[in-house]
């Protein structure tokens, strides 16, 4: 006799944002449930030109059917860093397939939001494996307010507030409305300190063509050679000042993208005076001249590529958030930069934004019902938010780091990470035997070494 069918239960899931995290939450609970995405921008906008994304991240978007060719992604092989005198301090080759479980990519974001739409909202089948209804995206469509709905044991629905006065209402909500998310203080009124805050590092980002890059050092670099394994090269000052230049193509090879760090404390006064964290304006018009007065001390060949930048850069103040002693209430859950934005100094912030996506895959299954979403989201919470919020940590730590070998001392850990399912049962695991809450961080990384610290 064939087994009885059950029919999977259907919730209707509210996501805001259709950034990194909310189009791949999107991805990953279409699957099963009717998922509608509220995005305050008419069309999509991408700011920033290039993003990396570490293996554990990589891992995540190879099992849901992510086209790198579409996304015109270059897996990266080799790093190259050099001091301030110019001296080669590292030149690393590694197959990152063969020693973290999958490959490192360089992406432009255009690119790989693109793709991430696509498989959010394309009809039918997203990758064969029968994957549920298209996502719906609501453009032009500004979440004002959510009320969270009922925890455990309460069947009240959560509700989300559209600018207009329109009110949806939902079995999940999804906060994943970025840094500056309004939303953060709606779903945890009760924690007072839940502002971003500086970071105390400045970016200058640009990019430059195949033709400038050649036109600027006279020879075409090996970082936009397609022959030549895909290669991210760093200039480190490797002194108080913390200063870095970060150089990688994107693109099919045909874009360099240029991420220049400072201490916000050396902006020009003009620059920073642009910048008020109080008046929410983080970024700010700065003339290239600035750019190459910070790098006098560096080798000319930076300062070649500096001089082939536009005349008018844009500089960020970045910022991060604190540590929150929850992402979720009742019904409703922050993810992505919502939850833990970071400084870029690691690479870490959009990869954690796909892991915290990933997590939605305790909503797949039979036994999802809309009274099991706020247990569901306390096991959610268990993984995600000790493993973000240590990233987040060691984020700050790796600011300071002399060397290159110190900068990536958390690369295993960042880079080695099992997904939600398995990283609930290796909790489990751990508190039946006795460790309690400080396995969490653990069980949802790989590979520690000797004092909580990683290998290389
Ligand atoms: C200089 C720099 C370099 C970086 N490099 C890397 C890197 O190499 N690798 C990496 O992993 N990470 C990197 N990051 C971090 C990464 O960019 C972010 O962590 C990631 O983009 C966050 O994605 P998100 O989906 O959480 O938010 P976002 O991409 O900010 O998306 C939020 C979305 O929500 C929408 N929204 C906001 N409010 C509302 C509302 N009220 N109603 C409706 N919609 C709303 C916004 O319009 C937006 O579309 C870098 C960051 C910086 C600043």
């Amino acid at each position: 006799m064939a087994p009885p069918t059950t029919k999977k239960t259907n919730l209707n899931i509210a996501i805001i944002g259709s950034g990194i995290s909310g189009l791949l939450a999107a991805r990953i609970l279409r699957a099963q449930h009717t998922v509608t995405i509220y995005e305050r921008t008419a069309h999509p906008i991408e700011t920033g030109a290039a993003i990396n994304i570490g293996p554990n991240g990589i891992a995540i978007l190879d099992s849901v059917g992510f086209d790198r060719r579409r996304a015109r992604a270059i897996p990266v092989a080799r790093t190259l860093a050099y001091n301030k005198a110019g001296e080669m301090t590292a030149d690393t080759m590694i197959d990152y397939r063969a020693e973290f479980g999958a490959d490192w990519l360089f992406f432009h974001r255009a690119d790989l939001r693109d793709e991430l739409l696509r498989l959010a909202t394309m009809e039918g089948d997203v990758d064969g494996d029968g994957d549920g209804v298209a996502a719906r995206v609501r453009w032009g469509a500004r979440v004002m307010d959510v009320q969270v709905g009922g925890g455990e044991g309460e069947d009240r629905q959560a509700e989300v507030v559209l600018e207009g006065g329109e009110v949806v209402k939902a079995d999940l909500v999804i906060a994943a409305d970025g840094i500056k998310s309004t939303l953060r203080p709606r779903i945890l009124p009760s924690t007072p300190e839940i502002s971003p805050i500086p970071a105390g590092s400045a970016v200058f980002r640009f990019t430059l063509t195949r033709s400038q890059a050649y036109e600027a050092l006279g020879y075409m670099p090996e970082n936009l050679d397609p022959a030549q394994p895909g290669c991210i090269t760093t200039v480190f000052a490797f002194d108080d000042s913390e200063r870095r230049v970060v150089i990688y193509p994107c693109r099919d090879f045909e874009v360099l993208n240029f991420a220049v760090i400072v201490p916000d404390s050396m902006l020009w006064a003009s620059t920073a005076a642009q910048i008020t964290t109080a008046g929410d304006v983080w970024s700010a018009p700065a003339e290239k001249e600035e750019l190459l007065a910070h790098f006098e001390d560096f080798p000319e060949w930076v300062r070649c590529y500096f001089r082939a930048a536009p005349p008018t850069l844009r500089v960020w103040n970045l910022h991060r958030t604190p540590p929150l002693p929850s992402y979720i209430n009742g019904r409703a859950v922050l993810i992505g930069d919502a939850a833990h934005a970071m400084t870029p100094h690691q690479g870490q912030g959009g990869t954690q934004a796909i892991e915290d996506a990933e997590g939605f895959r305790l909503f797949l299954g039979d036994s999802v019902t809309a009274e099991a979403v706020p247990g569901l989201l306390r096991e959610f919470d268990r993984v995600r938010r000790p493993r973000a919020t240590k990233i987040q940590m060691n984020n700050i730590e790796a600011r300071a780091r002399r060397s290159v070998q110190e900068i990536h001392r958390f690369r295993r850990f960042n880079w080695t990470y099992p997904g939600i399912v398995e990283s609930v049962r290796l909790l489990d695991g751990e508190e039946d035997r006795g460790k309690g809450e400080d396995a969490a961080a653990a069980a949802a990384g790989g590979d520690m070494g000797e004092k909580g610290e990683c290998k290389l």
